[in-house]
């Protein structure tokens, strides 16, 4: 489903450049729960970002769904991104002029042309399915963090994407409502076979996952199927 190949990301920093990522290969299959761990500044979001066609590596190739997007300009690659892909940020990044209702909305707008009573059926199944359905006239002002996220997902998932990423999701939760969230995220998984990619430091993550990848300095030092992955 993602196939990456030497990836490398050099930023410019003044007059530096700055390699953060060298000659970086991995594999993703579809449907895997799969986090990369590491320490701050190891490349965990440099990684999420060029694979979730945010950011583009300097050089190397990704593939996704047999579609080499390094190959894309910009204007594909946003489209590209718009139809396969969804992303969930940690500091959740909702549009606060928007209803709930409206935010979930707003990629099935900007990206797919669908007709209002398709969109309607597709916003309000997933209001429900992440329980935010009698909230959703009010703006992110009026809901708590936890909420927050909830259509954070759902907004990722509104446009049916078989990727979704999300960087560090849980790192502006409580642990309770983290837990809570890295349910319904399994949940999701499971009913819509949706991949999903975590950068993470949430140890309630790392116990759930299906397969951990560990960088150090822009490396990948381990790369490990879990037992949940081996059982279930
Ligand atoms: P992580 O998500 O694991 O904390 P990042 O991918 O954010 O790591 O960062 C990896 C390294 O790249 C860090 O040294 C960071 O300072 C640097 N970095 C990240 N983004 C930029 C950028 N836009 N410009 C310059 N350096 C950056
Ligand atoms: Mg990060």
């Amino acid at each position: 489903m993602i196939k990456a190949n030497n990836l490398k990301k050099v930023y410019r920093v003044g007059e530096l450049d700055l390699t953060v990522i060298d000659n970086l290969s991995i594999s993703i299959n579809e449907g895997e729960f799969i986090s990369f761990i590491g320490p701050s500044g190891s490349g965990k979001s440099t990684v999420l970002n060029m694979l979730g066609c945010l950011d583009t590596p300097t050089f190397g190739d990704i593939e996704i769904n047999s579609q080499d997007i390094t190959k894309l300009n910009k204007t594909q690659l946003a489209n590209f991104r718009g139809e396969h892909i969804g992303f969930i940020f940690q500091s959740f990044n909702l549009i606060p002029v928007l209803t709930v209702y409206e935010n979930i909305e707003y990629p099935l707008i900007m990206i797919q042309n669908l007709a209002e009573e398709e969109r309607k059926l597709r916003v309000e199944k997933l209001l429900k399915e992440v329980g935010m359905f009698e909230h959703k006239d009010k703006t992110p002002d009026k809901i708590s963090g936890g909420q927050m996220q909830r259509v954070a997902i759902a907004r990722a998932l509104v446009t049916n994407p078989k990727i979704v990423f999300a960087d560090e999701p849980t790192a502006n939760l409580d642990s309770k409502t983290a837990h809570m969230i890295i349910e319904l995220m399994k949940k999701i998984q499971k009913e819509h076979n949706t991949t999903f990619v975590f950068a993470t430091h949430d140890e309630k993550i790392v116990e759930n996952v299906d397969r951990l990848i560990t960088l150090v300095d822009g490396n990948i030092v381990e790369d490990v199927y879990t037992k949940r992955g081996q059982h279930e």
